[in-house]
């Protein structure tokens, strides 16, 4: 009988030594994080992540043969919630979305030169990546793409409009989604292309201004692009998988990529919470402190009660991944992808609220944390689209009733256990 919710204590001993690394030397980036170039930046975390490198933590998603450490999901997810509790985190330890989904199609679906080309450059840190698949038109919906990539020769010539490509203005490669037949079945259509970023014809136009990074800024960590590619020629090696394939690759790198950021919102909850429960017992309004009003009791139990569930439903999917495939855990990643980002909303919510005017101000790094936890409820994949998939694959599950009566409608079971216990029935009223 395996039922088990301990952590071995080797690997406690790392989430304990990464626990007091993100807060005595990331933490401390965040204040100045926007008063850096990107070259500052790469300067303070080059000795940050050789320092994660030595304590073999480096790129821990990847399987060993890659570079990796071969973690599964599981280890990853305790990993993954000290890494959230700061943006700035999964940079130092190699696993900084896009580029740890990108390097697992590239691992998952690369020729050998492809690997040595961009895998192994991306994992050492010496090249970065985007993943270039929405647009204007075509988010939620891929089979909406526009983007066109047409065989001339032996090039493919790719035309389209991306935005929202995360990373792509200081990316030297991209991952391009393009529609190669138009006339296959809605999921066949698309490929994915390796395109350099200098290749002639990509243009980054600007980094898109956001709810997260309301200022224009361009050319740094986690901003996100809007890209037009004109007539961009690029041989037939840089084809990524199978012509075709493109859905089935991307896939792939969702299923883990989803996991992973529910992971990381586990880490932003768990911040926002000390942030709520620390200002609770201290700020003192109408004759107590916030911590004595039953409202704010409310929301520390229930927000406790929510993160508890989100741990565990995330673990358990981690798990099942681990033990039967992202195949299998679809439907638990798809449950925890709009759970885990609807508690991590409530949570910050709350620390906002909590602290007032100052929770509202830049003073706090929860208004920012807000801005963050929004976008969760509808990137890779809205709310909506990932409650439809599991309603509908529960749904599967049923069939209508019987001449429609409900199975469960009483007066017919009562019938049916009369019947069922006709000789006690019969037996008591004789001895009555
Ligand atoms: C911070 C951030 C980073 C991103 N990074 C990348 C990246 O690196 N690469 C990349 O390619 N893209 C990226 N994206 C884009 C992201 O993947 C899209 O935002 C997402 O796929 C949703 O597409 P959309 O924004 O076009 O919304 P739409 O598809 O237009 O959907 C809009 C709304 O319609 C509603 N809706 C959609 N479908 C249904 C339905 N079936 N039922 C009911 N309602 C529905 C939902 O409320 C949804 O929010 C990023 C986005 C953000 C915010």
């Amino acid at each position: 009988m395996a039922w088990d919710f301990s952590t071995d204590p080797e690997f406690e001993q790392q989430l304990e030594w990464m626990r007091t690394f993100v807060r005595e030397e990331i933490w401390p980036i965040e204040p100045i994080v926007d008063e850096l170039t990107q070259a500052q930046l790469d300067r303070i975390y080059a000795p940050l992540q050789e320092r994660v490198k030595e304590r073999g933590l480096w790129a821990a998603h990847l399987d060993p043969e890659l570079g990796g450490q071969g973690f599964g999901q599981v280890k990853l997810g305790l990993m993954h919630e000290i890494l959230g509790s700061s943006p700035l985190a999964p940079n130092a330890f190699g696993n900084q979305a896009p580029d740890s989904g990108n390097s697992e199609i590239l691992a998952l679906a690369g020729t050998p030169e492809q690997k040595e080309r961009y895998l192994y450059p991306l994992l050492s840190g010496d090249l970065k990546s985007a993943f270039s698949m929405t647009e204007p038109n075509a988010g939620s919906d891929p089979t909406l793409l526009r983007t066109r990539a047409v065989r001339e020769g032996g090039d493919y010539v790719i035309d389209g409009h991306k935005w929202f490509s995360s990373n792509a203005s200081i990316a030297d490669f991209l991952i391009v989604m393009a529609v190669t037949d138009p006339d296959a079945r809605p999921h066949q259509r698309a490929s994915m292309f390796l395109v350099p970023v200098d290749t002639p014809g990509v243009t980054i136009v600007r980094d898109v201004p956001t709810m997260e990074h309301p200022e224009p800024s361009y050319g740094k960590l986690g901003n996100h692009a809007e890209i037009l590619y004109e007539g961009v020629r690029v041989p037939a090696d840089a084809l990524l998988g199978e012509q075709g394939a493109g859905f089935m690759i991307a896939q792939h790198r969702l299923v883990p990529g989803r996991i992973h950021h529910c992971m990381r919102w586990l880490g932003v909850s768990a911040r926002a919470f000390d942030m709520l429960c620390e200002y609770a017992t201290h700020r003192y309004a109408f004759g107590s402190v916030l911590a004595d009003k039953q409202t704010v009791q409310n929301w520390v139990a229930d927000s406790a009660a929510q993160m508890q569930a989100a741990r565990l439903m995330t673990l358990h999917a981690a798990w099942k991944m681990d033990t039967q495939g992202a195949s299998a855990a679809r439907q638990d990643v798809s449950l925890i992808k709009f759970f885990g980002a609807g508690v991590m909303h409530d949570v910050v919510d709350r620390a906002l609220q909590i602290h007032g005017s100052l929770g509202y101000s830049t003073d706090m790094p929860i208004e920012a944390m807000y801005r963050y936890a929004r976008a969760a409820r509808f990137y890779d994949g809205p709310d909506e689209v990932h409650r439809e998939s599991v309603a509908r694959r529960i749904l599967r599950g049923y069939e209508p009733p019987e001449g429609g009566v409900p199975s469960e409608h009483v007066p017919t079971r009562r019938e049916e256990s009369r019947r069922k216990f006709a000789d006690v029935l019969e037996a008591v009223t004789a001895n009555d």
